[in-house]
């Protein structure tokens, strides 16, 4: 299926290591391969530690690679190109809920009337209707990555880069967003890198899933998820789903183990 979709997201040969002054190199990933095409939604999953994060903060230009090179394609220039959503909560305790998932569409130059009613979507469909005045030192953790996931979808950018942007949401509400997300993908085209260590989560959402190795990481499969779309939730009864998660669990738990070592 993916090799009839076009390119949007390709790393070749991708090498990151961090240098530490006096201390030796952390090498944090080790010549990965991964192709993302334009409307797929790509997980990643693998041992902590592996190079998840590097490799997504690689993605979002905040690093530049050692060796090898990561690109993504601009294609609409009415739409900007990427959103990144992080682990941590990464919005600014200054600025009010609205403010902060305004942020961008005030970058673009997005008029107040039009940017005013995207903003106000965005809180409720999150769930954060009747704190647009709030400051984030008054929210939970969970209220706080609700705010950052606005801020992203806000801009319906031609590429979500997602860092585990629900492993600190209760379950009830990773459930209610996960849903959510699906349908933002059913809606419009985004092309989605999402990066979990919950294989539930990496199944329901993904077309494909690619599992690193332990650190330093590579891609060390990628799986196909069976399923086209519309999706919902039930999908996890099916008998499929079940095999596909313990047949993806048996190679994690491996490189959990292999990376203890
Ligand atoms: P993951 O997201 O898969 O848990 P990370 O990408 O955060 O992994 O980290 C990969 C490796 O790089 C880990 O061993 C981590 O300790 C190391 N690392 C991450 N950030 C830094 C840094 N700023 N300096 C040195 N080492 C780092
Ligand atoms: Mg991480």
């Amino acid at each position: 299926m993916s090799v009839t979709l076009t390119p949007k997201i390709r790393v070749e040969s991708l090498s990151y290591s961090y240098r530490r002054r006096g201390s030796e190199d952390v090498q944090a990933l080790d010549e990965l391969n991964l192709t993302v095409g334009k409307g797929e939604f790509v997980s990643v999953v693998g041992p902590s530690g592996c190079g998840k994060s590097t490799l997504l903060r690689v993605l979002a230009g905040l690093q530049r690679p050692t060796g090898g090179s990561a690109g993504v394609l601009r294609e609409d220039g009415a739409r900007p190109l990427m959103a990144p959503v992080f682990q941590e909560y990464s919005i600014f305790p200054w600025r009010t809920v609205e403010d902060n998932v305004r942020l961008g569409l005030d970058a673009a130059k997005v008029p107040r009337a039009e940017s005013n009613a995207r903003v106000r979507e965005w809180i409720s469909r999150v769930g954060l209707t009747g704190f647009e005045k709030a400051y984030p030192s008054h929210l939970s953790g969970g209220m706080k990555q609700r705010v950052a996931l606005a801020r992203a979808f806000v801009l319906e950018p031609e590429v979500l880069l997602m860092d585990e942007p629900f492993a600190a949401l209760d379950a009830q509400l990773r459930k209610v967003l996960q849903e959510e997300l699906l349908g933002i993908c059913q809606e419009r085209d985004y092309t989605v890198f999402f990066v979990t260590h919950n294989l539930d989560e990496a199944i329901l959402l993904s077309d494909r899933i690619a599992l690193m190795t332990a650190r330093p990481g590579r891609v060390e499969e990628v799986y196909d998820v069976p399923f086209g779309h519309p999706r919902t939730p039930d999908l996890r009864k099916s008998p499929e789903f079940v095999a596909l998660e313990e047949q993806i669990w048996d190679r994690l738990r491996g490189e959990v183990q292999g990376g203890r070592k």
